[in-house]
């Protein structure tokens, strides 16, 4: 087994790491310390990816047909923890490169992929995801929106209920919705729904991860048409899957907990207050990271190689969010300050990223239960 990158992905993460030094404002980790949904850090994002765009960083995982270069999922990997760490800096576009983009190049029609791949790769196009439901988030097939074909036109629907907890929907342009066009629970489609049409309305929720992050999505009446559907009708279900598989291990959380992790140990030495009880502490939490990174690089390999990854997607991604957790825990216990300190604005809002985490993309606990079924083949 191999686990050190290549001389030429060490390369690239040489590189951005310049690219990072040259194009990020001197404050830009109080930036960053707000939420992704920030007005100020979606507009940052469409500074900062079309700049990474014309360097070929932005999509380079993609078909050269759609604009990538041929890159690998690994290359994406060390392009994601290096961004990642550095908070962030594509804001809510990381959605549309980690797992809109490619669930619209394995399920979308010529016409989609020419429309909604060009835009993304400009790096100004922001997205928002419109799954969980007041009647089904963990228990997604419990969603009643609806998307009904009109009688007098079969190419149109008319899509009516709410979504809720939608990230960046107040800013977004295009929605990746998930409706029911059917009776039965599983009868689902997705939809890439222009988020200008008439009859939507959008509250946005205050919460822990920040101002701009969730909203109410309310649907009353909307058109959306047959190619704006993505895949057949009814086999959403499919597409949803593949895409939250994407989603699970698309963010290299582990990344930051690790820089968290280490600003918090050198704020410990310099005080000359990392005694023994603090050092266990700090390597229960690195090895908690440690097993994160391992994992998610197991679910990528899995990938590369054309196998299913579904169980170890929601096995990687649990242990994601333990490091978030088991950092945020180490903060907590040994160096509270640095959560109310100016010094150190990225730590600070650890805890607050670690709390999402446990939610975001399907509950800890729904993770698990797929680990039971699809890993350890057991009925759940
Ligand atoms: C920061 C953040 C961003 C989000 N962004 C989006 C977004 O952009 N788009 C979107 O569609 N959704 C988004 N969500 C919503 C998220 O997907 C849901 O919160 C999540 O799926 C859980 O659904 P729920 O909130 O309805 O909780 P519930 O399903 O009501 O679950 C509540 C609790 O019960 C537990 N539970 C429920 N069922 C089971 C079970 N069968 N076995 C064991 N435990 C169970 C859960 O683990 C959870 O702890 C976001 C959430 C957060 C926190």
């Amino acid at each position: 087994m191999e686990f050190g990158w290549t001389e030429e992905q060490d390369a690239l993460r040489a590189r951005l790491k310049a690219f990072l030094a040259a194009n990020l404002p001197d404050d830009w980790e109080t930036t960053a310390s707000l939420s992704p949904g920030s007005q100020a850090v979606t507009d940052f994002s469409k500074v900062f990816c079309p700049k990474l765009a014309e360097e070929g960083l932005l999509a380079s995982h993609w078909p050269r047909e759609h604009g990538g270069n041929g890159a690998t999922a690994w290359d994406h990997f060390v392009i994601g923890e290096v961004l990642w760490e550095a908070g962030e800096p594509r804001g809510p576009q990381y959605y549309n490169v980690n797992w809109i983009g490619p669930t619209i190049l394995a399920y979308g029609s010529e016409e989609q992929k020419a429309l909604h791949l060009s835009r993304m790769l400009k790096g100004d196009v922001i997205w928002c995801q419109g799954f969980s439901e007041p009647s089904g988030g963990s228990d997604l097939g419990g969603i009643r929106t609806k998307a009904e074909k009109t009688e007098e036109d079969g190419n149109r629907y008319l899509v009516n209920g709410q979504k809720i907890w939608t990230s960046y929907a107040r800013l977004a342009e295009f929605c990746f919705l998930v409706a029911k066009t059917g009776p039965a629970r599983r009868d689902v489609s997705v939809f890439l729904l222009p988020m200008d049409r008439p009859g939507i309305t959008v509250r946005p929720i205050a919460s822990v991860v920040g101002d701009g992050d969730l909203h109410e999505v309310f649907f009353d009446d909307v058109e959306v048409f047959e190619h704006e559907r993505l895949g057949a009708e009814g086999k959403g279900w499919e597409v949803i899957r593949y895409s939250l598989d994407y989603e699970r291990v698309g963010i290299p959380r582990y990344a930051l907990a690790l820089r968290t992790l280490n600003r918090a140990v050198a704020e410990l030495q310099d005080e000359d207050c990392f005694v023994p009880e603090a050092e266990l502490a700090a390597a229960t939490a690195l090895t908690a990271c440690e097993a994160a990174r391992m994992l998610v690089y197991e679910t990528v390999d899995k990938r590369m190689r054309g196998r299913p990854d579904t169980g170890s997607a929601s096995m990687a991604r649990y242990a994601v969010v333990c490091a978030e957790r088991a950092v945020a825990d180490f903060v907590l216990d040994w160096t509270p300050h640095l959560f109310t300190s100016n010094d150190a604005p990225m730590v600070a809002t650890h805890h607050k990223r670690a709390i999402a985490a446990g939610l975001a993309a399907g509950a800890a606990e729904i993770q698990l239960n797929l680990v039971a079924r699809d890993v350890l083949g057991l009925g759940v």
